[in-house]
């Protein structure tokens, strides 16, 4: 028999995080499918980090559930939601957070030290030659350009092979053509190794790199777009970011208000 069934890497569902009368997330309901590249965009402040956070068990929602790789976050202690993060679970930020005194391969072999594995070097040696960063194990981050810091802590977060990968702006710091490189780089991960990413990004040229691009506005979802391209992308993000106002001189003040 033919295996034709798409693996969801996360699910979430009624998504719900609540900051007092602030409503960061207000129910979400999305399926992230194994082995696919998708950009979370929406206009600041719409709940693309809270979404992320929460997905990530980085925090914890208000209402509604969370299931990565199969295991549901809301059951789970402390620890266990520690250790399921530390095993299960990849995150970049747009500020890279390396640990400046360590190398790149110290960096990059923390998550299993902390796992109370001893890493070995061909390990840590194929996790930077995976990310482009091979002869590099011995550098200090800041010997590193902005770009290859962000590649060295792709590699730690995929060390422990995560069931995704998830990234917070993760070109936000880096200019366009290092940008590019790790994008191509992100894309080569899903298509060559099956990694599931989300990735937020504000850049419709990042986004137009994934195989799907959902849009958040006001902590819901508003709607989304498959085989994106730059052009579709960034025609989807002006109307989100500018709904009710037509723009002076439109030809179509009307057709602006239209969702
Ligand atoms: P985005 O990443 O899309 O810019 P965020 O997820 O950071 O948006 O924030 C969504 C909303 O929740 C914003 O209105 C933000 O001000 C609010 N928010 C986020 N975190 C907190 C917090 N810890 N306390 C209060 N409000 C918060
Ligand atoms: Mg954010």
């Amino acid at each position: 028999m033919t295996k034709t069934t798409t693996t969801t890497a996360v699910r979430l569902r009624g998504l719900t995080r609540h900051h007092r009368d602030v409503r960061a997330l207000d129910g979400v309901d999305l399926d992230f499918a194994a082995g696919t590249f998708t950009a979370v965009m929406g206009p600041s402040g719409s709940g693309k980090s809270t979404l992320l956070q929460c997905a990530a068990g980085l925090d914890r929602p208000t209402a509604g559930s969370v299931e990565v790789g199969g295991t549901a976050l809301e059951g789970l202690s402390e620890r266990r939601l520690t250790l399921l993060r530390r095993d299960r679970i990849g995150f970049v930020f747009q500020s890279f957070n390396l640990l400046p005194s360590l190398t790149a391969a110290q960096n990059v072999a923390l998550p299993l030290r902390l796992a109370g594995r001893r890493p070995s070097r061909t390990e840590v040696r194929e996790a930077l030659a995976r990310v482009g960063l091979a002869g590099r194990e011995r550098h200090r981050p800041g010997e590193l350009s902005g770009g290859q810091q962000q590649r060295v802590a792709i590699a730690r977060a995929l060390i422990t092979r995560p069931a995704v990968l998830f990234g917070d702006e993760p070109t936000g710091a880096l200019d366009s053509t290092t940008s590019r490189e790790v994008l191509a780089m992100l894309r080569r991960l899903v298509d060559e190794d099956g990694q599931t990413i989300v990735m937020v990004t504000h850049d419709p040229v990042a986004a137009a790199r994934a195989d799907r691009v959902v849009f958040l506005v006001d902590g819901r979802l508003a709607g989304e777009l498959r085989a994106p391209t730059v052009e579709s992308v960034a025609a989807r993000m002006a109307g989100l970011e500018a709904p009710e106002t037509a723009s002076p001189g439109s030809d179509n003040p009307v057709g602006s208000l239209a969702c």
